[in-house]
């Protein structure tokens, strides 16, 4: 039987526009448009960024609710995840898009150098988010950017912070961080079976890692996320031209690895998440 895999699609990162290609979605309207296409295609969780006006990345939770209200009206349960990262924006805004009650946010639990800057994460600061997540009822993705924040999850989840199972996500192929290498996804796979037994997983491979990373995770049971937030191009010869172009490369290879698109409803239950309004 082929086992339904959760595909993500991230649709819009957070580093402005003119480091982009054109087919990044900025305006809310533009960014629920190409989650629509995505979804048709197979996708059914959403990872979102806003931005301003000025095309700079936004904590406003104006924009988060537009953009929610829109992917609910146009994809019907597909699961909603609000980025709470923390480039360029204030640490004090980055929970506040939280109110509206996401089905999701991230979370990472713990700081970390990116290629330029640092990612920085507090412990006061991944506490307070943690708990308003859980008094929410917004379930985590973990973001792993770095080996230790897989035992900080653990910790968090045994002071009662995170209500297991937990959703992690590896990200690896950031410079300064995680390497994309089968090893060392390989390896903290089995530490996330050992500490936190009954999690679900998934992985995110940055810029050219993107499609191998995508098949280490078919391969190895895990989910998908693909997006124009991680990897601008198709391939070698050129950018690609959408999310859905991206997500459509993903359902494409599925069934070399016995897996095929998990439906909203299916990902929902995967996940431990209520059933879509
Ligand atoms: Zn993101």
């Amino acid at each position: 039987m082929t086992k339904p895999v959760i595909i993500t699609v991230a649709i819009t990162g957070a580093v402005p526009k003119k480091a982009d290609s054109p087919a990044v979605p900025v305006r809310p309207a533009e960014q629920i448009e190409s989650t629509h296409e995505a979804f048709e295609v197979g996708a059914s969780l959403v990872h979102i960024h806003v931005r301003n006006p000025d095309e700079s990345s936004s904590s406003d939770p104006a924009l988060f609710a537009e953009v929610q209200a829109g992917v609910r009206k146009h994809c019907p349960g597909m699961i909603v995840q609000f980025s709470t990262g923390g480039r360029g924006r204030n640490q004090d805004e980055r929970a506040s898009s939280l109110v509206h009650r996401p089905d999701m946010a991230s979370l990472a639990t713990g700081s970390v150098n990116f290629a330029t800057q640092i990612y920085e994460n507090t412990p006061q600061l991944i506490d307070g988010m943690a708990t308003t997540m859980r008094d929410l009822g917004i379930k985590p993705e973990i973001e792993i950017f770095d080996l230790a924040m897989l035992y900080n999850t653990k910790a968090l989840v045994d002071r009662g912070l995170i209500k297991p199972p937990a959703h992690v996500q590896f990200v690896l192929g950031i410079p300064n961080a995680l390497p994309a290498r089968r090893q060392v996804l390989e390896f903290m796979l089995r530490e996330l079976a050992e500490i936190m037994p009954g999690a679900t997983w998934t992985a995110a491979g940055i810029g050219r890692y993107q499609l191998e990373v995508n098949r280490w995770c078919l391969e190895l049971g895990g989910h998908v996320r693909t997006g124009l937030e991680d990897n601008l191009r198709f391939d070698k010869t050129r950018l690609a031209k959408s999310n859905a172009e991206l997500v459509t490369r993903v359902t494409d290879i599925c069934g070399e690895y016995n897996r095929r698109p998990a439906t909203p409803v299916e990902a929902r239950q995967i996940l431990g998440l209520a059933p879509a309004a």
